[in-house]
């Protein structure tokens, strides 16, 4: 039975839809999470993992399938937010069916939820899903990676980062502090380098952090060691949560602005930000690259250009969101939330590709 603090769970969030599904043979127990069509059909990763209870798996599914629309709202994108979640069994027997089986349960849907690659999953089982689904993206048909799209959209806020606080159109000289060189912080640092930043870099595989030393002169250092580093701006890259209090106790960034999802461990973190002048740029906002570039796919506007172009329009969002919060005395990410609400409200005011 869905538990009352549940459902006031999803409520308080604004939705929306929950659709479960089992199917005892293949031992698929999913759910898929629709926060709101207002602005276009749910677009949201698939995570595979395992859970210790149902309870948890329905609160990810509502959190994370809430932070989508938010993010596609703040994209300008004609999207509205979803997400599934697979209670992993400990052994996948036969993992084709199993995907398949998923991809009839999102074709039963019709289209108003549209399935992407997230943990847990690899690009196999979305070839999988669509073979039983069009209403699929990240497969092997486009071969595209959304990362290098997610790093040029952090690239853009980092420069609107660097805009609003010190005033500057450049940032050449600048010294960043980047943790995390998989696929999109590798790429971010690549960007960083040919502008003339300064590197230093952590990762927990040596050899990324050896090649990023050898190619762009990046200072290496120990992983619990990157927080403390004098630098003008922090970028996470790797984790969620990375923003807690032991963490921002050490910060000597002015800037926070990185990819990874879910940076603020709590909502309150922002606030010492904020006490520390620390200018921090909201994650659903600034890594909203690879989003736009998952609804291109979609679309089959795929034009690197075109989506490109759809991405330089993170450093006017953010420039925005940065002047308001300044002006109304409130946080950065406060006034992200109170901006993609308005637009959920009023759908086709922003959406500026597709319908
Ligand atoms: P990835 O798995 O390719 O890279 C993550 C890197 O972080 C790895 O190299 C890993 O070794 C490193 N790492 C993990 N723990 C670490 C630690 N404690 N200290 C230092 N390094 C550590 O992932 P990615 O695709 O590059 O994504 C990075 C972040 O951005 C994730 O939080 C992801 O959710 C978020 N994000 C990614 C995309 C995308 O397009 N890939 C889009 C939006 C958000």
């Amino acid at each position: 039975m869905l538990s009352n603090d549940l459902l006031q769970y999803a409520k308080n969030l604004g939705f929306g839809e929950l659709h479960f599904k089992i199917d005892q043979t293949k031992e698929l127990y999913a759910i898929i999470g629709i926060h709101s069509t207002q602005r276009g059909p749910a677009l949201g990763g698939c995570r595979c993992i395992e859970y210790v209870s149902i309870d948890l798996a329905i609160h990810d599914v509502l959190r994370l399938a809430q932070g989508m629309s938010y993010k596609a709202a703040m994209a300008n994108l004609p999207l509205g937010g979803g997400k599934t979640v697979l209670m992993r069994p400990k052994q996948l027997k036969n993992r084709d069916a199993y995907f398949q089986t998923l991809g009839r349960f999102v074709n039963d849907l019709k289209g108003r939820y549209i399935i992407a690659m997230d943990s847990g999953v690899v690009m196999n089982d979305m070839d999988n899903i669509a073979l039983e689904t069009p209403y699929v993206v990240t497969t092997s048909k486009h071969k595209g990676d959304p990362a290098p799209y997610t790093a040029l959209g952090v690239l853009r806020g980092i420069e609107a980062a660097v805009k609003f606080k010190f005033q500057q159109d450049t940032l050449n000289g600048l010294h960043v502090a980047l943790q995390g060189l998989g696929h999109v912080g590798y790429n971010l640092a690549n960007r960083l380098h040919k502008q003339g930043v300064r590197l230093t870099v952590c990762d927990r595989d040596q050899k990324l952090t050896t090649h990023c030393a050898k190619e762009l002169g990046a200072t290496i250092v120990k992983s619990e060691d990157i927080y403390a580093v004098e630098c003008d701006i922090f970028s996470p890259c790797a984790l969620g949560a990375i923003l807690n209090d032991e963490s921002i106790s050490q910060l000597k960034a002015a800037i926070v602005a990185g990819a990874a999802n879910n940076q603020l461990a709590e909502p309150r973190h922002a606030s010492l930000l904020k006490e520390k002048g620390i200018l921090y740029a909201p994650d659903y906002v600034i890594n909203a690259g690879g989003l736009i570039y998952a609804y291109a796919e979609y679309r089959n506007y795929i034009n690197k250009e075109f989506v490109e172009q759809h991405i330089q329009a993170i450093y006017d969002t953010l420039l925005e969101l940065f002047q308001r919060a300044h002006k109304e005395n409130k946080l950065p990410h406060e006034v992200a939330d109170s901006m993609a609400e308005a637009r959920l409200i009023k759908p086709n005011a922003h959406a500026i590709i597709g319908d």
